[in-house]
């Protein structure tokens, strides 16, 4: 199960809805917090760089990747994964999206739109022969205070459980 904060649902919401009708993008990052159960503390904003359609197709940027790296750099965080929208189509991964995914450890979240507002988000993973996505549980988290960075980044630590 993914644990998301709501604030950072109705972020990721407003992003979508604002970059609509073209795809909005960002990084996830956070840690494992039991068997089976990943809580995200971080997001990461990114322009949508695609060198295709952005209605269809989003690249994070780089050096949004580059400086979460960094800034999570000897914490017990880590990249868990990323999220964008479909600014036409349901919250399930597109034949572009299986394409492009080859690292199976990330968590794709992705957020269905209708009539340019948000309609459903939902998480997936690669499966393990890397043929599909499964379908990842998806929950907010309760308990978590969020600051917004003055660098566009947003953290958060949730409290223990
Ligand atoms: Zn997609």
């Amino acid at each position: 199960m993914l644990l998301i904060p709501r604030t950072f649902l109705d972020l990721i919401a407003a992003e979508a809805e604002a970059a609509h009708p073209r795809e909005c993008c960002g990084l996830l990052a956070g840690r494992d917090a039991g068997p089976g159960d990943i809580v995200v503390t971080r997001m990461a904003p990114s322009a949508n760089l695609t060198g295709g359609r952005a209605e269809d197709s989003f690249e994070v940027d780089p050096q949004v990747r580059f400086d979460l790296m960094r800034a999570l750099d000897g914490s017990d965080k880590r990249i868990i994964g990323h999220y964008h929208s479909h600014p036409a189509g349901p919250a399930r991964p597109s034949a572009t999206d299986l394409a492009k995914a080859y690292e199976p450890d990330l968590i794709w979240v992705i957020l269905g739109m209708e009539n340019g507002r948000v309609a459903d988000v939902r998480a997936h993973r690669l499966a393990a022969d890397g043929g599909r996505f499964d379908e990842f549980g998806l929950s907010t988290t309760d308990g978590v205070a969020a600051d917004r960075l003055a660098s566009g980044t947003h953290d958060t630590e949730e409290t223990a459980p």
